[in-house]
This record gives C-alpha cells, structure tokens and sequence, in this order.
C-alpha cells in the first residue's frame, strides 16, 4: 500500500519504519478525542479527571505492551529524553558508565556528556562484524572497574541487529551495576515481557510502533535503588520525575498505539519477516555484488541495511524518489559523518557511505516490496551507469 505522505504526494513506497511509522488508526482516533477536551490531567474537577483518566488508560496499555505496572511508567517526550532521564540518574549512583559502540545518540552522546567532568568513568564496548557486543569484553569491564550501569540496546536502528540481553544482565546484576536498555526500535515489534528480561531501565518512543511523535516513556522497574535525578523540575507531575502538563493527546495516541501493536504483534511480525527477507533475496539475486549488514544474526522483523559497495547511497535514495528509504539512520542524515554502527562492524568508510536501510511496518505490502525492488535495481544500475562515466570511443 503506498502511503500518503505529509506534502500530500502519494503512491510513495514507504519503506522508513525506523525513522518514524505511520500513525495508526487506532491512535489518531485516541490523540483526536484526547484534543477535544479541555482537561489538564492534574485538575480536580470532572475535566481534569476525564483528562487524568485517558493518561491513566494509556499508563495501563502501554504496562500491558511490556508486561510491567502502570506505576513503573513515566511518560517523557520520546526515547532521547527517557534515555538521558536514565542515564543520568543511574550514573549518579556513580561508578563507572559502561555502554556499546553502536547504540544510538541519545544513549552515546548521553553518556559522553554524563562522564565528562570524570575521566576514565565511560567504556564502550566494541562489536563484531556482525554488529554483535561481546560478552568478554563486558566481563573484562566488569572485572576492571567499578561500574555502576550498563546500557545496551535490545535492537539496533540502523541494521536491527537483536541483543540477547539476558547474559549482560546476569553479569551486570552479579556485579551490583544497573542495566538501561533503548528498546526504541523493539517495542511495538517483537514480544517483550519485563518479567523475562530484567532490566532495571527501558527507553520508548511512540512513533516507532504508530503512535504520535514527541511522546515516550521510561520505564524503572519497582524497587530499583534510582537517585531522584529528574531532568525538568517544576510541577511535580510523573512521581516528580517529569515535571510539566503532561501531553494528554500523544499519551492517549501512544497508549492506543501499544493496544493495537500488542493485538497484532505475532501476525505483524511474521509478515514484515517474510516481507524483509523477500526484499533481500530479489536484492542479492538482481544487484551484483551487494550484501546485507548483521545478516547471520537475529535482527528486528522490518529492518535491513544494505551496502551497494562503491555507488553512494544519497545518489541512490536520490534516483528513487518513489520509495522513502534512508541512508544509514535518519537521526544522523545531514550529518558529515558516516555511520558509526556501520564503521564499529568494521566497514570502511565507503561501504558505510553505500549503505541504505529498508525498513518496513504493519502497512508494508508485496506491493511495496515489488516496486521497492524495481526501484532499488534501477537506480542502482543508473548510479553506477553515471559513476562509469560516458563510453569511450
Ligand atoms: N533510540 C533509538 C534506537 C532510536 O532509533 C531513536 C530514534 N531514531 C531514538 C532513540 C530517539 O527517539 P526520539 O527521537 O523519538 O526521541
């Protein structure tokens, strides 16, 4: 199906889930009623109550999506105010910060700025070719320092590549650190059940499973011993961690957003499987040479990254203005730098400059993937057409 985009073209492939998802219908209807009304949620009259009350169904959908409480849920305005939300607070326990080389930057540079004034305070663990984070290297970590949290994602942005978090728990915890993860990319999109994976920290954004953008959560799981360290201070609301109104209509978007992912996970997530893997056989078998970043290893349903080795990936994303892909991560495009993911795996800076990610949702269909493939073959053949230069007589 193409989407309709937001200068009202249509018929664009939309093939950018992890820059941002469409808004599900479920949550427009929930962020539009939310609108209607006047409430701010901390009023006590029926009003602010009605207001309170959407929050409070939000707070439970969202707990039912993760399989936590409502009271281990604070609303913020994304993952990159949840992740310095908990970084910073975990880090004031003090020890030494220890994260990995490929998550993203409002986790890396998060932590960069939360260590600066102590030397030596931050490790990043390096990653195999595959994208992968070592155990050895975090029990080397462990064993050397003192480290008082560790933060990991669960999937990766930019290839999807899957952390199995479990291990770095298990070290972490026997080591008296804390455990943050940026499950931005995850939640919505693979099963996850707090009670299973016991990290004490957890970022989300709504927009990456079709809520409304600007809203997000962190969740700190019950009992877990976080200096009070809030970011904005003022109002008290959020238990005192988030001060400010809250923003009743992203909230109630996102809660219904996490509803509707929660009842169509399992059969959204073997479709956008078959889906991605589709894209990367026609892919493999129609442009010489190209390959599929973290292939061997389990990575998210709707994600690929691949590298076209010498044919830039602007020139291609520019070729094919009918498919809406990125090059690298979006959050990072405009940006000089290549990909710091793809650079930390090991490729030169060229491949990561040639590299462009795919990647799909609840709405992708064959269709997509058919005109994505056409697409794709055509601007690449034309890239590396206009690269060789004119035939020589
Ligand atoms: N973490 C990850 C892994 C992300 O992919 C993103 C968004 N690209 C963020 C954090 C930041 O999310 P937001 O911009 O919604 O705050």
């Amino acid at each position: 199906m193409g989407q309709t985009m937001s200068d009202g073209r249509t018929d664009v492939v939309y093939l950018d889930y992890n820059a941002t998802a469409p808004l599900r219908p479920e949550a427009l209807e929930a962020t539009l009623g939310a609108l209607h009304c006047v409430g701010n949620a901390s009023s006590v009259h029926h009003l602010g109550r009605d207001a309170a009350s959407r929050v409070d169904t939000a707070r439970r959908q969202l707990a039912e999506l993760l399989t936590c409480t409502p009271g281990e849920i604070i609303f913020t305005s994304g993952a990159t105010e949840a992740n310095n939300l908990a970084l910073r607070a975990a880090h004031a326990r003090g020890g030494v910060f220890v994260t990995t080389a490929v998550e993203h930057p409002a986790v890396l540079e998060a932590a960069q700025a939360i260590t600066m004034e102590t030397p030596g305070s931050l490790v990043v663990l390096p990653v195999d070719k595959d994208g992968v984070v070592g155990l050895e290297s975090l029990d080397e970590a462990l064993r050397h320092h003192d480290v008082g949290v560790v933060s990991a994602m669960i999937a990766n942005n930019e290839t999807g590549v899957l952390t199995d978090l479990g291990p770095i728990v298990k070290a972490a915890h026997e080591a008296g650190a804390l455990v943050h993860t940026d499950a931005t990319q995850y939640v919505g999109r693979l099963h996850l059940d707090l009670n299973e994976v016991d990290v004490d920290l957890l970022s989300l954004s709504a927009h990456k499973f079709g809520g409304p953008q600007g809203v997000g959560a962190l969740f700190v799981r019950r009992g877990v011993p976080l200096p009070h360290r809030p970011l904005l201070i003022g109002g008290g609301q959020e238990r005192g961690w988030r001060a400010g109104t809250l923003n009743v209509a992203g909230i109630a978007g996102l809660g219904a957003a996490a509803q509707a992912a929660r009842l169509q996970l399992k059969h959204e997530a073997a479709r956008t499987t078959t889906l991605r893997d589709s894209l990367e056989q026609e892919l493999i078998s129609n442009v010489p040479g190209c390959w599929i970043n973290g292939a061997p290893v389990p990575r998210l349903p709707g994600v690929t990254s691949v590298t076209f080795p010498g044919v830039p990936a602007d020139a291609v994303l520019a070729a094919m203005p009918e498919v809406a892909a990125s090059d690298g991560s979006a959050c990072s495009s405009g940006a000089p730098s290549p990909s710091h993911v793809l650079i930390a795996m090991g490729r030169s800076r060229e491949d990561a400059d040639s590299t462009v990610r795919f990647s799909l949702g609840y709405a992708t269909t064959e269709c997509d993937i058919d005109r994505a493939v056409d697409a794709t073959v055509r601007a690449v053949t034309y890239v590396r057409s206009v690269m060789a230069g004119p035939a020589k007589p």
